[in-house]
């Protein structure tokens, strides 16, 4: 089972950074249809049925900026969509989430980030994979059931599993702690870093042969948690 990869609709009017955007997102495996302005984007597509999220540029050359072309859109569709723009001013910010963004970047950005973000907001959409090999489990993330190769059954509760899915998600690079927090905390409730070791510390109970010694759950110093690479 698998899903075609998600198309990003992508709206910038800096060359040099719409490239570099488009060859990360497509480095990533993303489809991505970029355009210079928001009137080139509103005219080549008629229905925006193909896009998963957008990331649109707030100042931009023609009749109609970012937020205008989110204001466009929001009538027809709800992908997602993070704004990059050089202003950082609240009310700024707060016009961009009325005109109906999700997210919002400022210039200038690390690309890491933006992918991060790409991928935290296209998380609940089903185009990765639900079942994940770590160690003797499989992992199904969808029931949040792991499976071992000798029957034994681990059943994961829902914030384990936004973690689980989140580190999957990157799995091969480290996933910062502060990451972890924003998606599996709400910013109503005031965990810690040692909220999130401590979670850490129970998957390599379950999933390490040795958790002394962790093969899978790995603690990159300075950049937090990564779930390594499945071997082939
Ligand atoms: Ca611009």
């Amino acid at each position: 089972m698998s899903s075609p990869p998600p198309t990003i609709l992508l709206v910038e009017d800096e060359p040099f950074l719409r490239k570099g955007i488009r060859l990360n997102l497509e480095a990533e495996g993303y489809t991505v249809v970029d355009y210079d302005s928001a009137d080139s984007a509103l005219a080549s597509q008629n229905s925006f049925a193909e896009i998963s999220l957008g990331i649109f540029d707030i100042m931009l050359p023609g009749e109609i900026d970012g937020l205008e072309l989110c204001r466009k859109i929001r009538s027809r569709t709800d992908f997602p969509v993070i704004f990059l723009t050089a202003r950082s001013a609240l009310t700024d910010k707060l016009e961009a989430f009325r005109a109906g963004a999700d997210d919002y970047l400022t210039k200038p950005f690390e690309l890491e980030e933006l992918l991060m973000r790409v991928q935290v907001r296209l998380r609940s959409r089903p185009a990765m994979a639900v079942s994940e090999t770590i160690g003797a489990f499989r992992l199904d993330l969808e029931s949040g059931l792991a499976t071992s190769s000798s029957g034994e059954v681990v059943r994961f509760n829902d914030r384990e599993k936004k973690i689980l899915r989140l580190l999957v998600q990157n799995r091969g690079r480290p996933v910062h702690r502060s990451d972890i927090l924003d998606h599996a905390w709400s910013s109503a409730e005031s965990p810690t870093n040692r909220t999130v070791d401590n979670y850490i510390v129970k998957f390599r109970k379950i999933f390490e042969k040795d958790p002394t010694r962790p093969r899978w759950f790995i603690t990159r110093h300075g950049q937090g948690y990564e779930l390594a690479a499945a071997e082939n």
